[in-house]
C-alpha cells in the first residue's frame, strides 16, 4: 500500500465530524459547515447504516453552499489526493424543479502553515481557495429516500500540487445541487522503503505533480558493491518505484541469499571467485578454504594449481615417474621408449625431459652429456613416450633420466620424478675425416695431414689413406695406411694432380672416406714454398686452404727425429723455427685453470685470421723472470712444436713479444689423467681404460720413433680432452737440470720422480725409451687403479730396495690379467727386455679387438690389504682409500669387524655409499674380511 491517509479520526468532535464508515476506514472529518449542509443518518448500498452531509436547495437560485475539513497537516507530501464518495440527485428527477438545478460540486483546497481557520475565514469563495476541480457524479439517482432509502454511491478521486505550507483545508462548494457526501479520504503517495537490486532504497515521497519521477539513490546492501553505474531507482506519482538504473552485486566470496536481500559470506569449504549472482561453489578436490567468505580454494599440501588452471578445477600433483623405459641401442644411438606414469597428478599436460648422464666422458662421476648428443624430436618437453637420442660416444655408458614433468611440476620443491636406464653403446666406426692439409711435396712425394674426426668413437687404429692421379679412373686407386694423421705420399708423377680422400679404422671398423681433395706435386724447378690452390671436384667447388707447413726436421726423406732446444746456441733461435709467433691480439684469455711451474695456467680463446676461433691452454711465464728461467720456459714450446701427433699435445704457437710471454697449446677438457681418474673412481669400462692406455702408447711411439726421450712419464703428465683422448704432455726440461726442490714426487738431486722411474735411469742416468716403457708400466697401473699413488705411502728409499729386490706392483682391483702382465713386461730388469712402445700399442689394440681377453682378473684378494692388521673399522676404511665413508659407517653401526664382514650390498647402498665403483670397492673389501676371517677361524681350529 502506497498511500497514506492524512486524515485521521481521532481528536474530532461529534457535531463537526462524522464517521461514515468505519469497516472501510473512510472518514469524513468535517470541521465547519455552513448552515445549508445538514447531517443525516441513511443507508448505503449494502445497507449499512451510513451518516451524510446533505444539501438539497435546488428550488431557491444562486446557491452557495460550503463545507470545509479540518485542518490537514502536509507531513512532507507533495501532491494530495482526495478520495469522495457521493451521491447525486439526477435534476430531472425532481418535478418542477427550475433551470439551475446542479449535479456537480466543486472541491477547492487552501495552504496554510497553521490552523488558523474560522468561520469567516479564509473567506468562502474562490480565491482565497484554489479549486481542484468541478465534481460530476457518474450515477446519479432519481429518487432518493432520505429516510433510509438506497443511495448510489459515487466514487471520484482528484488530487493536487505541488503543496509547500504545513497543512491545508479542503472545501466542497455545492451552488444548487441535491447531493450527499458520504465519505472524503485524504491522503498522498510515497514509494517504501525497499531493497531491491541489491541496495537499500529508503522511503521516497511522490512527486508534486502526477507525472513527476524522483530519483532516489540506493546504497549497497553490506557485502555488495555497484555494478559500473550508480544505482538509482525513481518513484513515480503514484507511489511506485521504477525504471531502475544500475545494480549492486555480492563481492566475491558472498552469495546473494533472502531473496536477495543479504550478501552472506560463502560458508567454509565453499568459494565465489568474483562479484556477481552466482551461488558459491564447493570447492575442488584437494582444495580447501581457510576462512568464510573464501574467493578461492588454496590446494592441500603437494597439491598446486597453475597460473592458467581455472579455480574450479581439481588442484593436481605432480606426475609419478614414467615406467618401464627400455632402451634399444644400435651402435652410438639409442632408441628409449616407456610407459605414461601411472599417476599423472590429475592433469592432462604429462610431458617428458630426458637427462642425459655420460658416466666416462667428463670430471667427477657421472657428468651432463655435452651439447653434441642429438635427441630426436626433442630432448625436453616430449609429449610422445619415445625419444631417439643419436651421437653418443662408443663403448661408454650413459644414464638415461626420463623425467615425467606437468604444468605444476615447476612449483613442487621435490624434482620431477624420473624412471632412468643405464646403457653403454657399442662400437661404431668413427666418423668422417673432415679437415685435410698439404704439409709439404716434391716432385715425386706429398705430405698430408688431417685432423682427427670429430667422433671417433673409439681408439683411432689407423687411418686409410686413397688416391689417384685425377685423369685415371677411381678404380686404380692405390690405398695406404698410416698410424698417424700424417702420411708421406712418394712414387708420384712430377707436376701432376692427385685425388686424396682419407678414413679412420677403429675396433668397429672403418668409417666413411672423406671428401675427395686434389693436391698437386711440384714441377721440376718450382718453389716448394709457394701455397697450393685445391679443389673438391666431388663438390664442384674450389677451396683455397693455407698452406701450414710444419717445422719438421728432415734427416731421411719421412723420418723425423726430435731436436733438442739447448743444442741451438741461441734457444731462441729454436723457439723461432719450432713455434709459430703468434699475436697477442688473438688471444683472450678467460679463466685460470691451475699453475705450472713458470706462472699460471689459463683457459682461453684463440682467434688466428682465417681460422676458425678454438679454444685454447695458456701458460704464461710470471714476471720478475731471469733470462735462463725465459729460456726454460720456451724451451718446452720448442719441443712441442716438433711434434703433430694426436696423442700428443699440440702447440698452437707462443707469444714472446709482448708481456707475458705464452705458450698457447690445444685445451684438453678434462686436465690431467691422475686427477680426472681420482674424479671418477670406477666409473669407466676396462675397455675406456684400455683406450685410454692405447691412446698414450702410440703417443710415446711416436715420440720415441722421434728419438725424443720423456723422463717423466705419468698420469699427472697426461692431459685428457672430452672425448677421454689422452695426449702426453709436459715437455719442460727444467725439472731434470735444476737441483733445489721441494716437490716430494722428485727426488733432490737430480728430480728423478722415482716411482715412475726405471732402476737404470735412478742410478745412473741411462734415460731412453725403455726407461720410459718402465714409467708406462707405471701409467698403467695408474689408470687401471683409478689414480692410486704408486707403491702407496712406502718412502722413495724403500720403493728403490723394493725394486731392486724384485718386488713389482701387485695388480689393481678389478686389473685384467693381461694388463698387469703387461705392466710386468714394462718393468722388466733389463731394458731390453721391456717391450717396445709399437709392440705395446699393437697389444693393446689385440686386447681391444679381443675384449675377452681382458676377462680373466687376478684374485680378489690383490690390492686389499688384510683387515686384521686393523684395529678398527677407520683405519681399515682409511686403507681401502674409501675413509670418507667412515661416517656413514658409523651412523649405520657398521663399527666392528664382526658387522662389517656381515654386509651386503644392499647395507652399503642403505648407508648412502653412492658411487657404483666405490660399492663396488667397498664390497669387495668386505668379501675379503669374510673370507680372511673364515681363515683366521680355520686356523684357530
Ligand atoms: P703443467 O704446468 O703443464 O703441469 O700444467 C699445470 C696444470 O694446468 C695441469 O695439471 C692441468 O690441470 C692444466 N693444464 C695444462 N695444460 C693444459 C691444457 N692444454 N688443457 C687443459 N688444462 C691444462
Amino acid at each position: 500500500m502506497n498511500e497514506y491517509t492524512l486524515l485521521i479520526p481521532r481528536g474530532i468532535t461529534s457535531n463537526a465530524t462524522v464517521q461514515l464508515n468505519h469497516k472501510k476506514n473512510i472518514y469524513l472529518l468535517f470541521f465547519c459547515a455552513l448552515p445549508q449542509w445538514e447531517e443525516v443518518s441513511g443507508y448505503d448500498e449494502h445497507m449499512n447504516t451510513i451518516r451524510t452531509y446533505q444539501v438539497c436547495n435546488v428550488f431557491d437560485s444562486n446557491q452557495n453552499n460550503w463545507v470545509r475539513t479540518k485542518y490537514i497537516r502536509r507531513r512532507g507530501a507533495q501532491r494530495i489526493h482526495v478520495e469522495m464518495k457521493f451521491s447525486v440527485r439526477d435534476c430531472s428527477s425532481i418535478p418542477n424543479v427550475p433551470g439551475s438545478c446542479k449535479e456537480t460540486f466543486n472541491l477547492y483546497y487552501y495552504e496554510s502553515d497553521s490552523d488558523t481557520a474560522t468561520r469567516t475565514s479564509p473567506a468562502w469563495m474562490e480565491n482565497p481557495w484554489i479549486k481542484v476541480d468541478t465534481i460530476a457524479a457518474d450515477e446519479s439517482f432519481s429518487q432518493v429516500d432520505l429516510g433510509g432509502r438506497v443511495m448510489k454511491i459515487n466514487t471520484e478521486v482528484r488530487s493536487f500540487g505541488p503543496v509547500s505550507k504545513n497543512g491545508f483545508y479542503l472545501a466542497f462548494q455545492d451552488y444548487g445541487g441535491c447531493m450527499s457526501l458520504i465519505a472524503v479520504r485524504v491522503f498522498y503517495r510515497k514509494c517504501p522503503r525497499i531493497i531491491t537490486n541489491g541496495a537499500l532504497f529508503q522511503e521516497t515521497l511522490s512527486g508534486a505533480e502526477s507525472t513527476s519521477l524522483v530519483a532516489a539513490r540506493g546504497v549497497c546492501i553490506p557485502n555488495a558493491e555497484e555494478v559500473d553505474v550508480p544505482i538509482k531507482l525513481y518513484c513515480n506519482g503514484d507511489g511506485e518505484w521504477m525504471v531502475p538504473i544500475g545494480r549492486c552485486m555480492c563481492k566475491a566470496g558472498n552469495e546473494a541469499v533472502e531473496n536477495g536481500t543479504v550478501c552472506r559470506a560463502c560458508p567454509s569449504g565453499f568459494f565465489k571467485p568474483t562479484q556477481g549472482d552466482e551461488s558459491c561453489m564447493q570447492c575442488p578436490i584437494n582444495s580447501r578454504t581457510t576462512s568464510e567468505g573464501a574467493i578461492n580454494c588454496i590446494c592441500r599440501n603437494g597439491y598446486y594449481r597453475t597460473d592458467s588452471d581455472p579455480l574450479q578445477m581439481p588442484c593436481t600433483t605432480v606426475p609419478s615417474a614414467p615406467q618401464t623405459v627400455i632402451s634399444s641401442v644400435n651402435e652410438t644411438s639409442v632408441m628409449l621408449e616407456w610407459m605414461p606414469p601411472r599417476d599423472s597428478g590429475g592433469r592432462e599436460d604429462v610431458v617428458y625431459n630426458i637427462i642425459c648422464k655420460s658416466c666416462g666422458g667428463g670430471r667427477g662421476g657421472c657428468t651432463r652429456c655435452g651439447d653434441n648428443v642429438q635427441f630426436l624430436p626433442r630432448q625436453l618437453g616430449l609429449t610422445k613416450s619415445r625419444v631417439y637420442i643419436s651421437d653418443l660416444l662408443a663403448h661408454t655408458q650413459y644414464t638415461f633420466e626420463v623425467q615425467a614433468v606437468n604444468g605444476v611440476s615447476d612449483q613442487s620443491p621435490y624434482s620431477p620424478q624420473y624412471a632412468s636406464v643405464n646403457i653403454t653403446t657399442n662400437q661404431a666406426a668413427p666418423s668422417t675425416v673432415s679437415i685435410m692439409h698439404q704439409v709439404s711435396r716434391t716432385v715425386d712425394s706429398i705430405t698430408l695431414s688431417w685432423s682427427q674426426p670429430d667422433q671417433p668413437n673409439g681408439v683411432i687404429l689407423d687411418y686409410e689413406l686413397q688416391y689417384y692421379e685425377k685423369d685415371q679412373s677411381e678404380y686404380n686407386s692405390t690405398t695406404i695406411r698410416s698410424q698417424t694423421n700424417t702420411a708421406v705420399i712418394r712414387g708420384l708423377k712430377s707436376g701432376s694432380i692427385y685425388v686424396f680422400q682419407v678414413r679412420a679404422r677403429t675396433v668397429a671398423g672403418f668409417g666413411r672416406y672423406s671428401g675427395k681433395l686434389y693436391f698437386q706435386t711440384m714441377t721440376e724447378g718450382e718453389n716448394s714454398k709457394l701455397p697450393l690452390i685445391i679443389g673438391s671436384a666431388a663438390a664442384g667447388l674450389v677451396f683455397l686452404i693455407a698452406l701450414w707447413l710444419f717445422p719438421i726436421f728432415q734427416v731421411s726423406p719421412g723420418m723425423k727425429i726430435y731436436i733438442d732446444p739447448f743444442t741451438y746456441e741461441d734457444p731462441n733461435e729454436a723457439v723461432r723455427e719450432f713455434a709459430k709467433e703468434i699475436d697477442i691480439s688473438c688471444v683472450k684469455i678467460e679463466q685460470v685453470i691451475g699453475a705450472g711451474e713458470f706462472g699460471e695456467v689459463c683457459s682461453g680463446n684463440l682467434k688466428l685470421p682465417g681460422k676458425r676461433e678454438m679454444f685454447v691452454a695458456i701458460k704464461t711465464l710470471k714476471s720478475g723472470y731471469t733470462e735462463k728461467q725465459r729460456r726454460d720456459f720456451l724451451s718446452e714450446a720448442s719441443i712441442m712444436g716438433q711434434f703433430d701427433h694426436p696423442n700428443v699435445i699440440h702447440l698452437e704457437g707462443v707469444v714472446t713479444k709482448s708481456s707475458p710471454v705464452m705458450i698457447i697449446t690445444e685445451f684438453m677438457e678434462n686436465g690431467s689423467l691422475d686427477t680426472f681418474l681420482r674424479q671418477n673412481d670406477g666409473q669407466f669400462t676396462v675397455i675406456q681404460l684400455v683406450g685410454m692406455l692405447r691412446g698414450i702408447a702410440s703417443g710415446m711411439k711416436y715420440l720415441a720413433d722421434m728419438n725424443y726421450v720423456h723422463r717423466d712419464l705419468a698420469a699427472r703428465n697426461i692431459l685428457v680432452n672430452s672425448n677421454l683422448v689422452c695426449k702426453v704432455s709436459d715437455f719442460g726440461l727444467s725439472r731434470f737440470l735444476e737441483d733445489d726442490t721441494s716437490d716430494p714426487t722428485y727426488t733432490s738431486g737430480g728430480k728423478i720422480p722415482i716411482r715412475w722411474t726405471a732402476p737404470e735411469a735412478i742410478q745412473y742416468r741411462k734415460f731412453t725409451s725403455a726407461s720410459d716403457v718402465w714409467s708406462y708400466g707405471i701409467v698403467m697401473w695408474e689408470v687401471m687403479s683409478y689414480g692410486e699413488r704408486p707403491y702407496w705411502d712406502m718412502t722413495n728409499q724403500d720403493v728403490i730396495n723394493a725394486i731392486e729386490q724384485d718386488y713389482r706392483l701387485p695388480p689393481p682391483m678389478d686389473c685384467p690379467n693381461a694388463l698387469h702382465q703387461l705392466m710386468l713386461d714394462c718393468w722388466q730388469k733389463d731394458r731390453n727386455n721391456r717391450p717396445k712402445f709399437s709392440q705395446i700399442v699393437n697389444n693393446l689394440d689385440k686386447m681391444i679387438r679381443n675384449p675377452n681377453t681382458l676377462k680373466a682378473m687376478t684374485p680378489l684378494s690383490s690390492g686389499i690389504p688384510d683387515f686384521s692388521t686393523f684395529s678398527t673399522v677407520d683405519e681399515w676404511l682409511d686403507a681401502i682409500k674409501m675413509g670418507q665413508y667412515k661416517e656413514n659407517f658409523a651412523n649405520s653401526d657398521f663399527s666392528t669387524f664382526d658387522v662389517v664382514s656381515q654386509m651386503t650390498m644392499d647395507d652399503i647402498l642403505r648407508i648412502g655409499v653412492t658411487l657404483a665403483g666405490h660399492q663396488k670397492k667397498i664390497l669387495n673389501s668386505v668379501q675379503m674380511m669374510r673370507a680372511q676371517m673364515n681363515q683366521i677361524q680355520s686356523v684357530e681350529v
